[in-house]
């Protein structure tokens, strides 16, 4: 179910919703989880907003790269994403490596 947030105009805080698209359109029964006022102005939820990929990478926690890093560094050989590639001949080459394609 998609979140809504709402932000009041009495104590501009932030109230998060779970709702039904209409119930959520229609703002009905909507209070500010703060201070109970009502009709609090609807704002775009932070999970619907136009993110990059740049922008999630940027907010990653640093951490998150270390755990990458020593993940891919325990990993066996042909985990490596380059592994195949750089095993792969060129076609011109392909012939003299024994490649069965060659074989007729
Ligand atoms: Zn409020």
């Amino acid at each position: 179910m998609p979140i809504y947030e709402y932000r009041c105009q009495s104590c501009h805080l932030i109230s998060s919703y779970f709702f039904k698209v209409a119930a959520a359109v229609a703002g009905a029964g909507v209070n500010c989880q703060h201070c109970g006022a009502a009709e609090p102005e609807r704002i775009m939820s932070s999970f619907s907003r136009g993110r990059t990929d740049g922008d999630q990478l940027r907010d990653l926690d640093p951490r998150y790269y270390k755990m990458v890093d020593d993940t891919l560094g325990k990993a066996p050989p042909a985990s490596d994403p380059e592994h195949y590639l750089k095993r792969m001949a060129p076609f011109s080459a392909a012939k003299s490596t024994g490649d069965p394609y060659f074989n007729e």
